[in-house]
């Protein structure tokens, strides 16, 4: 049996970036001499194994093929007899599919050294035609090394451009398509992710809602940049930038998706796009199954940024009617990521990324302020039940109203 490190341990090797997990494989090997060496298996469907020892990743030499649509439709095959170069033609990116033996001796059937120098993310084969998961991964590496200089080679862009255009990529699970969403969100230019998904017709398949964003004009003064589409890059850029959670970049991700809907005549301006955008980032939300704390914020966020812009002018009753909506009292950090996703949408507009934001600490004050009421003393007043509920909201809106007096 002989064992490589293979995929982005090698390549990340090679460009001199820090290796975090490793991927082996096995070639020349059962698996019950696997699991006669102690290895624990993993998965139901691949031959994967985890090391006594370290847990690291041990997959035996496979091939693959497809038998039918979606990732079900996968059938593989491994067994003693498979080579390395079969195993790593059936790979994404050349530049993923290099193996190193414990001499650090590489093998390189397929000219990833090469493209990593030309700066270039290549398929592999025909075959990457196999799992439409590929498009979104390519666009995912795409975001990851921009700053190295690396392009999609534009046969490879064809290639996405033609999967997503055959309707496979519907076909994919939620489960699969999140994983490589949220990961390529948390990417230090994850806006790449979402111009490649464009770029190739990916992403009006697969959040059809956020490409109707490009070519739709917003007011020139509030928006020097005036493309929504162009805007809502930026605005993920700035939170990236800024190192936002996951959370927050998918609510910037999804905020303004109600203008894709204003009617032409309407434009540029989008009267209660804020609403209208709702259904579509629920629709968003639930195609990929997002996680819930994503699901909220994104719904927040899309519901209330304007009132988050306007925050030194709201009335105390509406600035009270957004902290309970917001459950500041028992949610105070998902606040907070309002209040951030609001930033970077004002920081993501052409020239006033560097201005500031006064709302967010006004935000933060009226949020303490309605926070300081004690019910204690309400209680020995007597109150109880739903009065008690009204005599809280009252002691509240006192205390913003003070706020913003004094502000
Ligand atoms: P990362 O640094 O993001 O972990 P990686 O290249 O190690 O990058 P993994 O998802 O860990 O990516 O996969 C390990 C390797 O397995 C890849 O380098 C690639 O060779 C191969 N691979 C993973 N998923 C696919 C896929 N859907 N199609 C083809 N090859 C894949
Ligand atoms: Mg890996």
């Amino acid at each position: 049996m002989r064992i490589y490190k293979v995929g982005g341990a090698v390549r990340d090797r090679l460009l001199g970036k820090p290796v975090t997990d490793i991927d082996w494989v096995v070639v020349g090997a059962t698996t019950e001499e696997m699991l006669a060496k102690g290895f624990r298996p993993v998965g139901a469907d691949f031959p994967v194994f985890l090391h006594p020892k370290s847990g690291e990743e041990y997959a035996l030499a496979r091939t693959e093929r497809k038998s039918g649509r979606g990732y079900g439709g996968f059938t593989f095959h491994a067994s003693p007899e498979v080579t390395l170069e079969e195993d790593l033609i059936r790979r994404d990116l050349t530049i993923n599919a290099m193996a190193e033996d414990d001499q650090q001796n590489l093998t390189d059937p397929y000219h990833g050294q090469r493209d990593l120098e030309a700066r270039l993310l290549r398929h592999v084969s025909p075959a990457f035609a196999e799992d439409p998961l590929r498009v979104l991964r390519v666009a995912r590496f795409a975001a990851r090394y921009t700053a190295l200089g690396f392009t999609v080679a534009p046969e490879t862009l064809e290639l996405m451009r033609q999967l997503s255009e055959s309707g496979e990529l519907e076909a994919l699970t939620p489960e699969r398509s999140w994983k490589e969403i949220s990961r390529a969100l948390m990417e230090d230019q994850p806006q790449v992710f979402i111009e490649v998904l464009r770029a190739c017709g990916a992403l009006k398949v697969l959040m059809p809602e956020v490409d109707a964003l490009f070519g739709v004009p917003q007011p020139p003064a509030h928006h020097p940049e005036i493309d929504t589409g162009a805007h809502t890059l930026s605005v993920l850029q700035q939170a990236a930038l800024h190192k936002q959670p996951l959370t927050v970049r998918w609510a910037c991700l999804l905020h303004d998706l109600g203008k894709g809907l204003t009617p032409e005549e309407e434009w540029p301006r989008h009267i209660a796009h804020e609403f209208k955008g709702l259904k579509l980032i629920k629709a968003v939300n639930e195609r990929f199954k997002a996680p819930r704390d994503c699901q909220e914020l994104a719904m927040l966020v899309g519901e209330y940024h304007t009132h988050g812009h306007r925050a030194l002018e709201l009335k105390p009753s509406t600035l009270l009617e957004l902290l309970q909506s917001f459950d500041v009292y028992r949610r105070p950090q998902r606040f907070e990521e309002f209040i951030a996703a609001c930033e970077m949408d004002a920081r993501g507009r052409e020239g006033l990324e560097q201005r500031s934001y006064p709302q967010a600490d006004y935000l933060r004050g009226a949020a303490t302020a309605a926070r300081s009421i004690a019910v204690q003393p309400l209680l020995e007043k007597g109150f109880k039940g739903p009065e008690l509920g009204e005599a809280i909201k009252r002691e509240r809106l006192k205390a913003l109203k003070a706020y913003k007096d004094n502000a």
